[in-house]
């Protein structure tokens, strides 16, 4: 049987045990991974009339030791479960949690007796839940942890809480004044009042939020510059909510109290990722917290997770060891350009190498970087900032946007002087950007050698893991076999194929409904090398130059889109939605 089959096999089994089981309740969550399940096919080569030979040899078995039996490769496993054990653990002890209730857990195990499953038991029984032990084969074990290991993939990404520019404009309104967050944080949802708090804590540039239960009231606190400040007070019932939640989250013992625990969880902001260090320790009056942010150069996403591939991925990751030029992100509002360029410049960040930024205004305080705040009001602008900065001797140099000749000038100098440039240009595609550059009146002689990479992008949203296969038509494989050509014209290695079916949006509560749940870049990038810098010299017109850059590999962000596409990672919808947004 091939591996796509097996796969299909496994989810339709998840499928039918799921029906089956829908009266069950709390099940009907589990086992909603369609789609998600690429890891279930590695090469796993079942032999099933074996397979349901022993099933029901363990079937009987369970049967005259009045014990249940359970067949874990037909059983969703709600991902609650992996906070019981390790997968290792699971593996070793032959023991695997399948379904709770409160206290009372489902467990499948293969023998009972063996020390690693009695130990495993002892501690949860320990951990004050109740067991009920599920005769199951030692496949069975295998299959839900292959299934184990899938899920945590998935919550691994779904455990980043992405809190989406709209919404945090919305919080950043609502919380001018931070005592605001008080009211607001009494009336939403557990999940929503600690997103309030991220936000608030980021926004106030706190190193630290701590939840301190006192006799009646809790308190929150942050910490800004070193001091800490109090925030507000609020119930003890509203706490213990929004304590359970980053419990949750950062994936301590929810039903352990009385010792310190230790977690950590990201999330996403503006698509900047900020990881959380927590750590609690038991009180007089309960559990006390400590979030530490962790908001460094380090945490920013990498050029993989922001969306680039193949020649594209291999470009960015050679940015970094450049020792002059300019580098230009370029886009619209909301493509993301500011992301991409800092997501770079943490990589120029290293302990040997000077850094500066300037910047209007400061999006992210990144370690180890000298970042300063331009300002106009004082008559300190780009250009002015630029050359006091360029004084300091830095080897790259950001800043946040080339808007006149000015700024071009200094920035070109610096560029063709020695320093590396990074910055951002308000420009559609990346070609368009050298006669942009050209328009804001810097002369080809110095666009030409001082211009290193382009880079223009646009977002689109990732379909979320609930998204449905649908087998592709006659006309969607046409169209894209022809695309699929011209892309392969311009990069010959492109190893993408159309599918037989293709992932449309559904919807689920995880994404709200939307079908969609995060998001990633669609690019089109050039270097410029020699040919490229004659012929921008000569005055080439903007569509010779395109010519000309196709040839060097540049695909444009329509099809770079539906190579993402073409990969289940997007939808056609978003990739139009998003080439079609102009400057
Ligand atoms: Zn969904």
């Amino acid at each position: 049987m091939a591996d796509q089959s097996i796969q299909a096999a496994v989810q339709d089994l998840h499928q039918e045990s799921a029906t089956q089981q829908a009266g069950a309740g709390t099940r009907t969550q589990m086992g909603t991974n369609s789609g998600t399940a690429p890891s279930l096919s590695s090469g796993v080569a079942l032999d099933w009339i074996n397979r349901d030979i022993h099933e029901k040899d363990v079937m009987k078995r369970a049967a005259e030791q009045a014990m249940l039996y359970v067949n874990l490769s037909k059983t969703p496993i709600n991902p609650d479960m992996l906070r019981f054990a390790t997968k290792d653990e699971a593996a070793k002890a032959g023991v695997m949690p399948f379904f709770r209730i409160g206290q009372h857990v489902r467990v499948g195990v293969v023998d009972a007796s063996v020390p690693e499953a009695q130990a495993l038991l002892n501690r949860w029984k320990g951990e004050g839940f109740e067991i009920e032990l599920n005769l199951c084969t030692a496949e069975s074990i295998t299959d839900a942890v292959k299934i184990y290991d899938a899920q945590q993939m998935v919550m691994q990404k779904d455990i980043v809480t992405n809190i989406e520019e709209s919404r945090v404009s919305a919080f950043e309104k609502e919380i001018q004044v931070l005592a605001d967050l008080k009211s607001r944080v009494e009336t939403v949802t557990s999940e929503e009042a600690l997103n309030l708090l991220e936000v608030g804590a980021i926004k106030t540039g706190a190193s630290d939020m701590h939840f301190e239960p006192e006799e009646k009231v809790a308190r929150v606190r942050f910490r800004i510059d070193g001091e800490l400040y109090k925030i507000f007070e609020i119930d003890k019932k509203i706490f213990a909510n929004v304590i359970n939640q980053l419990k949750y989250k950062c994936k301590m013992k929810m039903n352990v109290t009385n010792v310190p625990q230790d977690g950590r969880y990201s999330f996403m902001i503006n698509e900047r990722k900020v990881d959380v260090r927590v750590s609690s320790i038991p009180t007089q009056y309960g559990e006390s917290f400590v979030c530490r942010l962790l908001d460094s150069g380090k945490s920013f996403l990498s050029f993989e997770e922001l969306g680039f591939q193949g020649a594209y991925l291999a470009k960015m990751e050679k940015l970094p060891t450049l020792s002059h030029g300019m580098i230009l992100v370029t886009g619209p509002t909301g493509s993301g350009k500011t992301t991409t360029l800092y997501s770079l410049l943490s990589r120029f960040n290293t302990p040997e190498a000077k850094v500066i930024t300037l910047e209007d205004p400061i999006e992210y305080h990144i370690e180890g970087i000298s970042q300063s705040q331009i300002d106009e009001s004082h008559g300190y602008n780009f250009a002015d900032g630029l050359r006091t900065i360029l004084r300091q001797d830095p080897d790259t140099v950001m800043i946040g946007e080339i808007r006149d000749l000015e700024t071009a000038q200094v920035a070109a100098q610096a560029a063709l002087t020695g320093h590396v440039m990074l910055s951002t240009l308000h420009t559609n595609g990346a070609i368009e950007s050298v006669s942009r550059i050209v328009n804001i009146g810097l002369p080809e002689f110095i666009v030409a050698p001082s211009l290193h990479t382009i880079i223009a992008q646009r977002l689109v949203r990732k379909l979320c893991v609930c998204a449905e296969k649908r087998a592709t038509s006659e006309e969607e494989r046409a169209k894209f076999t022809a695309q699929l050509e011209t892309i392969r014209g311009v990069v010959p290695d492109v190893s993408v194929a159309v599918p037989a079916e293709m992932l449309v949006a559904k919807g689920c509560a995880v994404c709200s409904n939307t079908g969609y749940r995060g998001r990633l870049v669609i690019v089109e990038m050039i270097t410029l090398d020699t040919d490229l810098q004659e012929m921008i010299l000569a005055k080439a017109s903007t569509a010779k130059l395109y010519e000309a850059a196709r040839k060097k590999g540049m695909i444009t962000m329509q099809e770079d889109g539906v190579l993402k596409v073409l990969q289940g990672l997007t939808t056609m919808d978003e990739v139009f939605q998003a080439t079609n947004l102009a400057v």
